[in-house]
């Protein structure tokens, strides 16, 4: 069952209780702060970023792409670039064991969202993949000082919880 969109604070709430209850899963032990390394460790070893056309906002392929929708709104449009490069930052293969698909993907969103949230680590992304910076908050007005605000208050519906 689907719930409604998830606000930060849900989906944070949503995710520490998940950790909480299953502090045994592989993934707590090597989550790392966001920072800059994830994303160079990720620029060096070829990963490319591209619009086009995936099955949903943003999929990642098995030639090293991540492709996100490219009618994306702004905000939209990097929390899915995070999202998918959390995905290959942390592999399903590696670290999702027995956790089910929609716990997964909050999680997945979860470090995807604070990657983003981090001005220096979203610069870093923006920057590494050459994509087309923008201004819409305030984490992006630090993170391009230079760049004229363009969007305000955008929304972002991708995640939906569970109901519990
Ligand atoms: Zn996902």
């Amino acid at each position: 069952m689907i719930a409604s969109a998830a606000s930060w604070r849900e989906l944070h709430n949503y995710v520490s209780t998940l950790k909480e209850q299953n502090l045994q899963w592989k993934i707590w032990d090597d989550f790392l702060e966001p920072d800059k390394y994830c994303i160079d460790f990720l620029v060096k070893t070829n990963w490319l970023v591209e619009k086009g056309f995936p099955m949903s906002l943003g999929e990642v392929t098995f030639d090293k792409k991540i492709i996100y929708r490219e009618d994306l709104k702004t905000k939209e449009r990097d929390i899915t670039i995070c999202h998918e490069l959390a995905h290959v930052f942390y592999p399903a293969k590696s670290y999702q064991q027995n956790i089910s698909n929609i716990n997964w993907e909050c999680i997945i969103e979860w470090i995807g969202r604070r990657w983003r949230a981090k001005p220096e680590v979203l610069k870093e992304i923006i920057e590494g993949f050459h994509i087309q910076p923008r201004v819409y908050d305030r984490i992006t007005q630090r993170a391009f000082p230079k760049q004229t605000r363009r969007y305000r208050n955008q929304g972002y519906t991708q995640l939906k919880l569970p109901l519990e």
